[in-house]
């Protein structure tokens, strides 16, 4: 059995939300393969494996879930082009916890790209799409959902309609402006950059702290805040934000949790973006 990550009284744990492959240059762009493959392993064809790891957080009677991976919605077609190595199965890494989607209370998204709001909703036995987490209150930045409203020609891309059926602001959506603790020790941090409304986690209790980076931190090897994907939309942000927010994460002693790091779950780093804590939770590995 996994170990979870404990901060006082938050327990922190990583779930298997699909994986696939994506073109290095998509997540390293203008950085030198000579650098960043150091950092990181790829495939013969230049590709890089990708986790999409849920990060379940049990608070006090709360079940946290930030991101929720591809979903299971995806065509053939799709599926082949992200070269999806594992299915989505987010229910069953749940029940893995003796832990049922209808128990799950929070879900926060940090964007609405598909690999973070893919499992928002999934198609169900009978072929209907439906909230994967009926009973959850569902947490995006106000702008994000404006976008998601009305997509532009790139965001388009990565928010699928499909994923957002059933979400109703007001009810189970809570649209939330900058900076929100929506829960004790739990806060939401607007923080732009890959997406005009991406937004940052933070964890906190007296026994320690964490900060979920999302896509400003997708693994391991991005430390370096100059080392921003190009599927950033606003780059220049992503720089700025990640800088300060990583500094305030240093002097804090936190956790930085990664997402799609199919290799390490939680991490911190030296001023030189070398990884100094490294924290694996379990399950399956590389
Ligand atoms: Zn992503």
């Amino acid at each position: 059995m996994p170990r979870p990550l404990t901060l006082g009284a938050l327990r922190l744990h990583w779930l298997e939300a699909g994986r696939f492959e994506l073109d290095a240059g998509t997540m390293f762009g203008v950085v030198p393969k000579v650098l960043w493959s150091q950092r990181y392993p790829c495939t013969a064809d230049n590709h890089l494996l990708l986790a999409n790891r849920a990060l379940l957080v049990q608070a006090d009677r709360r079940l946290v879930l930030v991101d929720t991976g591809i979903g299971n919605k995806l065509s053939v077609k799709q599926r082949r082009n992200f070269r999806v190595r594992q299915e989505w199965s987010l229910p069953a890494r749940l029940a893995d916890l003796g832990i049922d989607r209808r128990e799950i209370t929070d879900v926060v998204l940090t964007h609405g790209d598909f690999d973070h709001a893919g499992g928002v909703t999934m198609r169900s036995a009978s072929g209907e799409v439906e909230l994967t987490f009926p009973l959850a209150t569902h947490y995006l930045q106000t702008r994000e959902w404006e976008d998601i409203l009305r997509p532009g020609p790139r965001t388009g891309q990565s928010y699928w309609p499909e994923n957002f059926v059933g979400l109703r602001p007001g009810e189970n959506l809570r649209l939330v402006e900058g900076t929100a603790e929506i829960l004790p020790g739990i806060t939401l941090a607007h923080t732009g950059g890959h997406t005009r409304g991406h937004q940052a986690v933070w964890l906190r209790d007296r026994g320690g702290v964490a900060l979920h980076l999302g896509d400003l931190l997708p693994n391991h090897a991005h430390g370096n805040p100059l080392w921003v994907t190009p599927f950033d939309n606003f780059p220049l942000d992503s720089v700025e934000q990640k800088e300060r927010l990583l500094r305030q994460a240093a002097e804090e002693g936190a956790w930085l949790t990664l997402y799609h790091d199919p290799y390490l779950d939680a991490c911190t780093f030296d001023s030189g973006h070398n990884v100094v804590r490294r924290y694996r939770y379990g399950g399956e590995s590389a």
